[in-house]
């Protein structure tokens, strides 16, 4: 079986530093908010060149206490888009806050920000922005509306660790932005685990605050916070893996390329913004026929998955939200078509091509364009 991710290989290329690491943390018996938790911190916050990265225990931890950080909560709006995994919507709900989508650019599948400002009300605070897949969204524009509104920008860069806009490394562009080291991101742990980034020194101090029960001192609590915190074990094991982001992202661009250069005019391949670097999180093709490829391409041992199958504002618990079928024809329309391949930096070009000859062989007699 050709798996979407190969977790294991990743590790056999690491073994023994990552065991010295798991072994010196379990050794020095420090397991919350020690050195190792410092030194990923600063390691990403100086990768992002951002002031401070501020540890906790997800992605979705991340974004939550981002958006507390900023004092987000009841009766406030938050613009996002519809078309992403559903944590980005389920902490402005869980902080209190409505979500409001607006429709995706069908190129990209990121929030299109011709579409931000209608979608703007007197309640509106914030605008959560998502890298999907690795591809940065088109920030500029996102932070001229920010700034004309006097809105707070979070970026939800969890899939998209290393990825860069016009110069500057996404998450490091809004007020804060949010990583996850969920095992098969870019950049991974072996468990949970997330960091936010932010120049805003307010914002540091009170997401410090909040990932520890609204304490920095010991049994005195300045806030209602939780317990979010990156432990020890993971960050050491951050550490090691860092080390490779960079050469593992420039594969995934690789083996990104060589999918494009195979599959284009065959099925839809992504589309790269020019002015971007794209990591490649997922590689999504489009095709009408995606159901039917999925099933054939898993009697052919080669597994897909689709991200995302249902727009976030058709999800059941966002009923009471009141949209409409429809009401985002592009998020709609990508979520009927979209496959995600096979992509991992260890995967071999002989899988690759497997699997490329695989898709042909289907497509060869249903190709009906896109
Ligand atoms: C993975 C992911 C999250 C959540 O991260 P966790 O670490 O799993 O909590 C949020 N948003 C997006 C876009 C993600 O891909």
């Amino acid at each position: 079986m050709i798996p979407l991710v190969d977790l294991k290989s990743e590790y056999e290329k690491l073994r023994s530093n990552i065991q010295k690491e798991i072994n010196k943390v379990i050794e020095d018996s420090s397991f919350i908010l020690g050195s190792n938790g410092k030194e990923i911190e600063s390691k990403i916050s100086r990768y992002t060149n951002t002031k401070y990265g501020i540890g906790v225990g997800s992605g979705t931890d991340a974004l939550l206490i981002a958006l507390e950080s900023l004092k987000i909560g009841k009766n406030d709006e938050v613009i996002t888009t519809p078309f992403t995994f559903f944590a980005t919507a389920e902490v402005i709900t869980r902080v209190g806050a409505t979500p409001v989508f607006v429709d995706i650019d069908p190129k990209t599948y990121n929030i299109n920000p011709e579409l931000i400002e209608k979608a703007i009300t007197k309640k509106t605070k914030a605008i959560i922005v998502v890298h999907l897949f690795g591809q940065p969204a088109d920030m500029d524009p996102i932070m001229k509306i920010a700034e004309k509104h006097n809105l707070k920008v979070i970026e939800d860069a969890c899939q998209s660790i290393g990825a860069v806009y016009k110069g500057r490394k996404t998450g490091s562009i809004g007020d804060a932005g949010c990583y996850s080291f969920f095992p098969s991101k870019n950049l991974g742990a072996y468990g949970d685990g997330g960091i936010i980034v932010t120049d805003n020194e307010e914002i540091c101090q009170n997401a410090k605050l909040l990932r520890n029960h609204g304490s920095t001192k010991k049994y005195e609590h300045k806030m209602i916070g939780i317990n979010s915190r990156l432990d020890e074990l993971q960050a050491a094991i951050l550490k090691v893996k860092f080390n490779m982001l960079e050469e593992w992202n420039i594969k995934r661009r690789e083996i990104a390329k060589k999918y494009t250069e195979e599959l284009n005019g065959i099925v839809n391949t992504p589309f790269v913004e020019k002015e971007s670097l794209h990591v490649f999180h997922q590689y999504c093709i489009q095709t009408k026929c995606r159901d039917q490829l999925s099933s054939f391409l898993k009697k052919k041992n080669i597994a897909t998955a689709v991200y995302y199958p249902i727009p976030l504002h058709l999800q059941p618990v966002y009923k009471y939200l009141q949209y409409k079928q429809n009401q985002f024809p592009f998020a709609e329309k990508v979520s009927k078509n979209i496959l995600a391949l096979p992509i991992f930096p260890m995967m071999t070009e002989e899988q690759q091509k497997y699997i490329v000859s695989s898709i042909k062989e289907f497509l060869g007699d249903n190709y009906e364009g896109d």
